[in-house]
């Protein structure tokens, strides 16, 4: 055998009796078969019947196992965005002449791919207003096949009647998404609303970017689907193999890394940012704060039945919440303040170790009226791991320069 070729087909075999804690970072397009006949026997639906790379490896299952186990579910499937884990429960799931119902304040590429992919499809969307559910229970119909939840909403953080929309799904036999991105598996249990009554009510899938609290270092990109249902996990991992939407081992090392300190990140982001959201409610430039873990924040009440109990006297909350500043200034007004902050960073995403601000205008991402939202400009603030009297005076010096 040449040099070469022996690099290539050397004598290396996995360890078998290496034992770390740590999992092993298995890559691989290829999987070996031993013979012609255990091709076919290889069952890759099964976890153990690696067949190709795509289609997972030790180290996807590895992490697979272990977001099912935090968000209560029985099956995951990874996929390389939390945008991503949307579209496929969409993909996988619903048919043409399908209906699919969004909340008004869902996040925004979600109404999007459902405005042009599916629509193109010939899949049709009905927005409802989020904190209704008598409008979502009028606007179910024959043709509804979906319905997506988000606790609380993108941006204006208002918090539904998770217990109500996911009893009403029940009752009227369609299918039940959650974003669950926010509580991340820890502010409540998705697969159990009623923590007391074990089985009883819960929705049927979540979608949780893993880009967020799960990696938690703002440098991978990735997502979940999570489910208790052997038949929906059945379809989603076809239409997965069909899309060929994989993930790599490199980056699900980085979450399989980060996801012993989720709880810890999550509760330390959140004291964070409560101590921050009631400052800014003392603020004279503050209109209102948006965080539903505040009393009088829109859908308070919400969020106390499912992320409160005996357990979590003071509930948990992501470190994640929007001001709106007084009306009386001006979009120049609101994004100076905007760009004169120094710790918070202007940018997308959340749950990483930088605070970060973005800036929105309402009526551009709203088709429905926001009777309990205060007018004037949106300014979302996501917490992250800097001191809080850093942040707290970052917020104040540019209050005081722009915000008069
Ligand atoms: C960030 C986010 C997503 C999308 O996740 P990506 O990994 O950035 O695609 C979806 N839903 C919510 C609520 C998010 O915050």
């Amino acid at each position: 055998m040449k040099r070469p070729t022996h690099l290539i087909h050397h004598p290396y075999q996995a360890p078998t009796a290496f034992e770390a804690p740590q999992p092993g970072v298995f890559k691989a397009s290829t999987v070996i078969f031993p013979s012609v006949a255990s091709i076919a026997q290889r069952d890759w639906m099964q976890k153990t019947g690696y067949t190709y790379g795509l289609h997972g490896t030790p180290t996807t299952f590895t992490l697979e196992e272990r977001l099912a186990t935090l968000e209560g579910g029985k099956h995951c499937l990874l996929v390389p965005s939390g945008l991503a884990a949307i579209a496929h429960i969409n993909l996988a799931l619903l048919s043409q002449g399908d209906e699919v119902l969004l909340p008004d304040n869902a996040y925004g590429p979600n109404k999007a791919l459902a405005a042009h992919e599916l629509n193109r499809w010939g899949i049709t969307t009905q927005h409802y207003d989020p904190m209704s559910v008598a409008d979502l229970a009028h606007r179910i119909s024959a043709r509804t096949k979906l319905v997506w939840l988000e606790a609380p909403g993108s941006v204006t953080m208002e918090f539904p009647d998770l217990l109500g929309m996911a009893q009403l799904c029940r009752e009227r036999g369609v299918l039940c998404a959650l974003d669950n991105t926010w509580g991340a598996g820890l502010a409540f249990n998705a697969f159990d609303l009623l923590p007391e009554q074990p089985g009883a009510l819960g929705v049927d899938l979540t979608a949780h970017a893993l880009t967020k609290y799960p990696s938690g270092g703002g440098d991978v990109l990735m997502g979940s689907i999570t489910t208790r249902r052997d038949d929906l996990a059945q379809a989603l991992k076809l239409t997965h193999m069909r899309l060929g939407t994989g993930v790599g081992a490199n980056d699900v090392e980085l979450v399989l890394r980060s996801l012993p300190t989720v709880d810890l990140r999550y509760r330390a982001q959140d004291a964070a940012a409560r101590e921050l959201a009631r400052w800014c409610a003392e603020q004279p430039a503050v209109a209102q704060v948006l965080h539903p873990a505040l009393p009088g924040a829109p859908g308070h009440d919400h969020w106390t039945r499912v992320c409160m109990s005996a357990q979590e006297p003071q509930g948990l909350a992501a470190g994640i919440f929007s001001i709106v500043l007084d009306a009386r200034f001006t979009t120049e007004q609101a994004h100076a303040f905007c760009n004169d902050l120094t710790c918070f960073k202007l940018g997308y995403s959340w749950g990483g170790p930088m605070s970060l601000v973005m800036t929105y205008q309402l009526n551009a991402i709203r088709r429905m009226g926001t009777p309990h939202l205060r007018a004037g400009h949106v300014v979302r603030l996501c917490i992250g791991l800097e001191d809080v009297a850093d942040l707290r005076a970052d917020l104040l010096q540019s209050m005081q320069r722009h915000l008069r």
